[in-house]
């Protein structure tokens, strides 16, 4: 999927692992496609891992790790052989024992492993877990498409119930509400295996007519995975798409009940949709829904920021019991581009209401106990031990907004006080140095 509208790439992502700089020394970078998030960031990545911890409790969701190593064959199996993950993108290597490895791309197969392995078709059904977790896919970089990159995800694991999906589609909905994104959902049935074997049947009798249109990606498509063909971003092959059989009409009797089902919850629930025939999605497993969540602005087509599906057959796929499943993983990445682009700007989480100054030696190895021992007691306090002079730490003290600082300077050290000032009308009163904790946390109410 491309991403147009995201057009600043990011320029770690471009780096190579090794740089020589002067003096001919060798520096280590980041891998390419890979990213750091800095401190500027980080309050994107806390304020998403917030909600999706606030919507998972909500919904009853239990928190699940799973290692970030696995069987190459848990993904190979899943998500499909012919698929891009597995057949270009998967990080995989042999250990040292010989065993066939694979960095994780994506959660579903790691929670429906971790589901069988810990027989948790013996606990009440359904079981719905989350986790909140980076993933690695070896694609080719662009601005919204990393190889190393986060994800929320959800699962609901032995329920084949439509509500289920709608639920889900909810949740991803609600999420990027919440954060200030307002998003339109893009919805579309595969039906059951029969259905899309018999879909992908007419799909290749349609294609194979124009076959010498084709691009050569979709050339291989034809033969290794057509769904894909409905993807292609090259303008020949999209227009061979607008006239591609669709898939609705395909959809068995059951399935076209089970959509029709979620599509009511949907209009229910008020959560706007669009019917897109064209949605497959590059994972082998889905049955019946699939959805993906775009932003509703000009030039949010085509940017995925979640999307999942029904994956009924996985279960049974991967030896276990026949069970019935959904789920979806929200791309942080993009969503976090997606807010700055919308100009959302997380919320300040540490508000400190004291600063505390020290002026020469003696002040300043006071104060790393005295400091300690007010954060212990409650109080929302920042220093700066690095700063000597009395301006810069008032400075300080006025750039965080704090309502009080204290001051321990020599003269305090010698009558063993502190000054308490008042920043708002510059006041300054003289407290005993063993009462100040007591002093601050009255003031502070
Ligand atoms: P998928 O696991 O492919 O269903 O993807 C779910 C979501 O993860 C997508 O809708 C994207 O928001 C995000 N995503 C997938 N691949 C990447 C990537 N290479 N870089 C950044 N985000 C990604």
């Amino acid at each position: 999927m491309e991403h147009a509208a995201f057009v600043i790439l990011d320029q770690s992502s471009m780096s190579k692992p090794l740089k020589k700089a002067k003096g001919g020394k060798v520096r280590p970078q980041l891998l390419r496609g890979m990213k750091d998030i800095l401190p500027q960031d980080a309050p994107y990545w806390d304020m998403i891992r917030r909600k999706a911890r606030e919507l998972a409790e909500s919904y009853s969701f239990s928190r699940v790790e799973t290692p970030l190593l696995e069987a190459r064959d848990l993904f190979e199996r899943s998500i499909g052989e012919h698929t891009d993950i597995v057949s270009k993108e998967m990080f995989t290597f042999t250990d040292k024992g010989g065993e066939s490895i694979a960095v994780r791309p994506e959660w579903t197969a790691s929670a429906c492993r971790a589901y069988i392995e810990h027989g948790m078709v013996n606990q009440p059904q359904p079981v719905k877990l989350w986790s909140f977790f980076q993933c690695f896919r070896r694609e080719r970089p662009q601005a919204g498409r990393y190889r190393s990159f986060w994800q929320a995800d959800y699962e609901v694991i032995g329920d084949a119930d439509p509500v289920v999906d709608a639920e889900l589609i909810l949740i991803l909905y609600t999420f990027l509400k919440e954060l200030g994104i307002q998003g339109l959902v893009q919805i579309n049935s595969l039906g059951t295996p029969e259905t899309r074997r018999k879909y992908t049947r007419g799909l290749v009798e349609y294609y194979k007519k124009h076959a010498r249109k084709l691009c050569g990606d979709c050339k291989v498509r034809l033969k290794k995975n057509p769904l894909r063909l409905l993807d292609c971003k090259v303008p020949e092959c999209r227009e061979l798409v607008t006239a591609a059989p669709e898939i609705i009409d395909f959809l068995d009797d059951e399935s076209r009940k089970h959509f029709m089902s979620v599509l009511e919850y949907l209009d229910e629930s008020e959560v706007p949709y669009n019917l897109n025939s064209r949605l497959v999605r590059g994972l082998d497993y889905y049955t019946r829904t699939l959805f993906e969540l775009w932003p509703d602005r000009e030039g949010g087509e085509n940017i995925a920021l979640g999307g999942g599906g029904r994956y009924d057959g996985l279960m049974k796929l991967l030896g276990g019991r026949d069970t019935p499943a959904c789920g979806f993983a929200m791309g942080v990445d993009r969503v976090v581009l997606e807010m700055k682009e919308q100009h959302i700007t997380p919320p300040r989480q540490f508000q400190p209401d004291v600063y505390l100054a020290q002026l020469g030696d003696r002040a300043k190895r006071r104060s790393l106990k005295l400091f300690n021992d007010l954060r212990a007691s409650g109080v929302r306090i920042i220093e700066n031990f690095s700063q000597d002079g009395l301006k810069e730490q008032l400075g300080a003290a006025s750039d965080a907004g704090v309502r009080y600082t204290l001051i321990l300077g020599q003269k305090e050290m010698l009558d063993n006080t502190i000054l308490l000032r008042d920043m708002e009308n510059g006041s300054q009163e003289v407290v005993a140095f063993e009462k100040i904790v007591g002093e601050v946390k009255k003031k502070l109410g």
